[in-house]
């Protein structure tokens, strides 16, 4: 079981690279995505849940292996990772190995995160690279979870284990995305998945002001 949190405002294509990348990695059939409703470790979204929701469904259409689903956008309170992840251990069982996949910028900041020290209980980590992001590979070991070689080693239990990947390194960046936008930026608009960009303009959002 394959899980991909993000506040995906608005979802871009390192987020979806990343996708295919774990599933490719793991030689999974599916992936599901958890768009955070209220995401705890930064401010409020330039997006409402509903548009961000909408638009990581418009950009993972043509794509059957994405699964959406909206728990945490749903649930009230913030979006902790610990909540979706003990949901998930319940719906699973026990032995069923669930991996949490995270750039490394969100991996660097582990230490902070609620319940950190129950999550190797739950999940594995599976983390990858992002340029720019200094990550400490010893954080992970610090907080409990215990350090793999190879995607065979998460696969061959149900949690605990944590692997650094280096995929295609991906410069984009939905802040980025926010600020061409507002700005009318072409680079980063025009790479953003069509659909997706036509949302943005109907409902008129990240405009001046907007984030
Ligand atoms: P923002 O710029 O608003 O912080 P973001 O681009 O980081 O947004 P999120 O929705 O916050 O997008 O990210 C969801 C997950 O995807 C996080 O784990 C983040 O580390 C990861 N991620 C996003 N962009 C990249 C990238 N270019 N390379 C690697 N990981 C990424």
């Amino acid at each position: 079981m394959l899980l991909f949190g993000g506040t995906f405002d608005p979802v871009h294509p390192a987020h979806l690279a990343m996708a295919r990348e774990a599933l490719a990695l793991c030689r999974a059939d599916s992936l599901i995505l958890l768009p955070a409703g209220d995401p705890p470790h930064r401010e409020a979204p330039g997006a409402s849940a509903e548009h961000r929701l909408r638009m990581l469904a418009l950009a993972c259409a043509g794509d059957p292996r994405l699964r959406i689903d909206p728990r945490e956008l749903r649930r009230p309170g913030p979006s902790y990772s610990l909540l979706t992840a003990r949901e998930y251990r319940d719906e699973c069982g026990e032995d069923t190995p669930v991996l949490l996949v995270l750039g490394a910028d969100a991996a660097a900041g582990l230490g902070s995160w609620h319940g950190a020290r129950e999550l190797p209980g739950l999940v594995h980590l599976l983390v990858l690279a992002r340029p720019g992001a200094r990550f400490d590979p010893l954080l992970p070991e610090r907080l409990g979870w215990q350090s793999a070689q190879d995607v065979a080693s998460l696969l061959g239990c149900a949690a605990g284990r944590f692997l650094q990947h280096t995929g295609p390194l991906m410069e984009h960046s939905a802040t980025a995305v926010r600020g061409a936008l507002r700005e009318g930026g072409t680079d980063e608009v025009g790479l953003l998945d069509p659909a997706v960009l036509a949302y943005i303009r109907e409902h008129g959002l990240y405009r001046s002001g907007s984030d």
